[in-house]
């Protein structure tokens, strides 16, 4: 007989669209729309539709094995717990790492830094939101003093401006992108411009689109400050009483992108359609630049978002119904990652690393004197540590690195001499685990229960519906094991999830006076029936805001030393690696519409595969031409990295000059097409952030 539906929350993208989900007689799991969640209303796109049929147990990983034996759990983590133990006695704390994921619960994330930064001692903790949206946190933190996403969902709806930038929303956020439709299908004034090098699904709604050369959107933005000040169209009051930093900002500006012809060339677009835009963001005040990967993963990752943010400040556009940058999370989970310290340079409940404080309040919170000061390594340091021996063990959770890190070989590298690699998945097999030490089974989506943040804040409960399969625990209760077992028993001591939960909400309020912006000090006592029935809600949650806060900076105030926003002096960069005659065209990667990350789950979905069923390399016809590429003939695309085989689609509306190749076929599916072996391990100094939609390629004829 068929179970009632759990209400629950896809596990794909940062929209966090709510599912109900109701497992059948037959197996199989019926998949609606939550009606009643605020973030899609009971809308859902192809790959949230598709959920239930990814949840077999074809390719699950069911039980421990340590060196390819099956052990029990204790022996498994006895293991891990020893191994890691007598690692850090003879080299220090830095010579072990864990690498997490966006697509884990908020509790899990917690354990993981408590684990690593309060009793390990070292920052050696990093997600692979790192790939997605650390430049957005960085820009964040200078302009606010806080990484705070200002808007919500309901702003893309009522803004009369729209500027997608970096995003192909239309494929990535799907149900973001739906309501953004029918919000222009109501309002039919209201204006979306595209700005993006490809012309892609996005541009449907476009009422104007720029493609721009890769990598100039910096240029785009100064510029835009530049035609604001020049036309009158500051908001002179704003600036003055709520944001510092404007002259030098403008400084810059003026100096890097003075005029639209000068812009016209930075950035390879027509006077014209230059004019346009600042027109029209001039003209509007309800203004929203939504923004994602194609600005963050950059060089210069962390300029570009604050040229942007730089825009809304000097036009006071920002805590206002309908207004505001926005940046929009790839992940389900990357904004529970960032409130509990995800990143190697962050520590829970948004405080920070490096400050003095923060470390005392945080020690004192934790009952510990291990508490790390140090930021760890991010991400492509990180692994170049283990290729290099200077880290000797790595915990890598829910992730599959060897597919989505770029220099993905690099990766296989590091894997292989590592001394110890340790392992927690749902797949029995997937490029990771072929070089793991300690495999260790975790629950999947279905069957663990926990919160996660979509990107306008939203705390969503992901609920259990299936029973675990064969042994499969918890991420939280094996890292909470394992420091038990590493000797920090008291502050281990949790039972259930709830209890976890329950520790981030009272740190979230630990001495926080109103200086930090994550604050859900209202669900620290939650008990485990609300916490069963907690329903989505937007941060900060306090006595003050009961039922959340929709929008942040209504109230003019910033979390900054002074209280006041901070614009930022940008000086625009074209991406590191430009193309030569041995490299001559560019690669941009991203996500195609009906997968998801490296396919292993939707991967199993077959009315997803039909899609797009191969990997794909979008090019233009006349690059084409030039290179003697037919339509549908297999090519081989090669950087100074790697190289990688797959199947031609001449397309129009790729920019010439530049090819297409999505991230997400991994080794099992297709052993010459893991993408981010090609992609150039650069990253932005102040995000550590990589490259990934600017790499030198040329492409051949297989
Ligand atoms: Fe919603 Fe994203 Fe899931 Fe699609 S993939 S249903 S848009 S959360």
């Amino acid at each position: 007989m068929a179970q009632l539906a759990t209400q629950t929350t896809c596990p794909y993208c940062g929209v966090g669209c709510g599912v109900l989900a109701a497992p059948q007689a037959d197996g199989t799991v019926a998949i609606k729309g939550d009606p009643a969640h605020p973030a899609n209303f009971g809308r859902l796109c192809s790959k949230g539709s598709a959920l239930g049929e990814t949840v077999g147990l074809d390719n699950r990983l069911l039980y421990p094995q340590v060196d390819g034996k099956r052990v029990d759990w204790d022996t498994a983590l006895d293991h891990v717990s020893d191994r890691f133990k007598q690692i850090i006695d003879e080299h220090g704390p830095d010579a072990v790492a864990f690498y997490v994921s966006g697509q884990i619960l908020t509790e899990d994330y917690y354990m993981a830094n408590k684990l690593m930064k309060g009793f390990i001692g070292s920052g050696n903790i990093e997600t692979n939101s790192r790939l997605c949206m650390s430049s957005a946190v960085a820009a964040h933190k200078r302009a606010f003093g806080s990484d705070t996403v200002p808007c919500s969902y309901e702003d893309l709806e009522q803004t009369d401006l729209l500027v997608i930038i970096g995003s192909n929303t239309a494929w990535c956020h799907p149900v973001l992108f739906q309501r953004i439709t029918q919000a222009k299908l109501n309002r039919p004034n209201m204006k979306v411009v595209v700005i993006d090098p490809r012309k892609t699904a996005t541009c449907d709604i476009a009422d104007l689109h720029l493609p721009l050369r890769p990598g100039a959107d910096a240029f785009l933005f100064n510029g835009l400050l530049s035609y604001l000040k020049q036309h009158d169209c500051i908001d002179w009051h704003y600036l003055e009483q709520y944001v510092e930093g404007f002259a030098s900002s403008l400084d810059s500006a003026s100096k890097t992108a003075a005029n639209i012809p000068q812009v016209a060339r930075q950035t390879e677009l027509s006077e014209a359609d230059v004019a346009k835009f600042y027109q029209l963001f001039a003209s509007t005040e309800k203004t929203i630049t939504l923004f994602s990967q194609g600005v963050n993963q950059s060089t210069s990752g962390t300029d570009k978002c604050n040229a942007i943010i730089n825009c809304h400040l000097a036009t006071g556009r920002i805590g206002k119904a309908g207004m505001g940058p926005f940046s929009i999370t790839g992940q389900p989970n990357a904004m529970g990652g960032r409130e509990v310290g995800g990143l190697s340079n962050q520590l829970a409940a948004h405080m920070e690393i490096d400050k003095p404080e923060h470390h005392d309040r945080l020690s004192r919170f934790w009952n510990t004197e291990r508490l790390t000061n140090t930021a760890g390594l991010k991400t492509i340091d990180m692994f170049q540590a283990i290729e290099r021996g200077d880290i000797k063990a790595v915990w890598i959770v829910a992730t599959n690195p060897v597919v989505s890190i770029p220099d993905a070989d690099q990766i296989k590298r590091a894997l292989k001499q590592c001394e110890l690699v340790i392992v927690s998945e749902i797949e029995k097999q997937t490029d990771c685990t072929e070089f793991a030490d300690v495999l260790l089974p975790a629950l999947g989506w279905g069957e663990k229960d926990g919160t996660v943040t979509n990107s306008e804040r939203r705390i969503s409960h992901q609920r259990a519906f299936l029973p675990a399969p064969g042994e499969a625990k918890a991420d939280w209760w094996m890292l909470k094991e394992v420091g038990k077992r590493m000797g920090f028993a008291e502050q281990f001591e949790f039972e259930t999830a709830v209890d976890v939960f329950r520790e981030h909400a009272r740190l979230s309020a630990f001495e926080n006076h109103g200086e930090r912006d994550f604050d859900i000090s209202a669900l620290a006592d939650i008990t485990e029936q609300e916490y069963a029935s907690l329903q989505p809600i937007q941060w900060p949650i306090t006595d003050n805001a009961p039922q959340g806060t929709a929008r942040m900076f209504a109230d003019n105030h910033f979390y900054t030393a002074s209280g006041k926003a901070r614009m930022i002096a940008v000086d625009p960069h074209y991406p590191q690696n430009e193309v030569d005659d041995e490299y001559p065209l560019v690669l941009n990667t991203g996500r195609i519409r009906d997968q998801w990350h490296t396919m292993t789950r939707t991967g199993r979905a077959p009315r997803l595969n039909a899609h797009i069923s191969e990997p794909m390399i979008d090019m233009h016809p006349v690059d084409a031409g030039h290179w003697q590429i037919q339509n549908k003939a297999l090519a081989q695309v090669e950087s100074k990295w790697g190289r990688l085989t797959g199947r031609v689609n001449l397309t129009q509306d790729q920019r010439p000059g530049s090819i297409f190749v999505p991230i997400h076929w991994n080794g099992q599916f297709a052993s010459q097409a893991r993408v981010d072996t090609l992609v150039a391990p650069l990253t932005d100094p102040i995000s550590g952030q990589p490259e990934s939609k600017h790499t030198p390629v040329n492409v051949r004829p297989f």
